[in-house]
């Protein structure tokens, strides 16, 4: 079963970690590339917490609330290689993550292409 480590995160910190990484990914949704407004971009965790992902900025991106839904649960080499334009725009968007996951995102992209070819 998954634990999920709640910090006493208070909403301030909260929304001030929303905001830094909203500005890191460019304002952007990094999966699907559509430009955000704040209110409306959601914090994903691009390794799932409930996978063991952590709270960390490198691992925390901006999405749209469609790509969020939409990837799910879903380890993001799942998801790229099922939807590689995310893995895409996730390379071109998501500058301030963990260089592991850009690098898991480049192999899962290279791969779907190679399969789809
Ligand atoms: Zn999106």
């Amino acid at each position: 079963m998954a634990t999920h480590r709640r910090r006493g995160v208070d909403r301030f910190h909260k929304r001030h970690i929303k905001r830094e990484t909203f500005r890191d990914c460019g304002r952007r949704c990094v999966y699907c590339g559509s430009a955000l407004g704040l209110e409306a971009a959601t914090l994903d965790h691009v390794f799932p917490l409930a996978k063991g992902g952590d709270n960390a900025p490198g691992n925390l991106v901006a999405a749209c609330q469609g790509c969020n839904q939409l990837k799910g649960s879903m380890l993001p080499t799942e998801f790229f290689l099922r939807y590689p334009w995310a893995g895409w725009n996730f390379m071109r968007y998501a500058r301030a993550v963990h260089r592991q996951l850009k690098r898991g995102a480049r192999r899962a992209v290279s791969l779907a292409y190679a399969k789809a070819a």
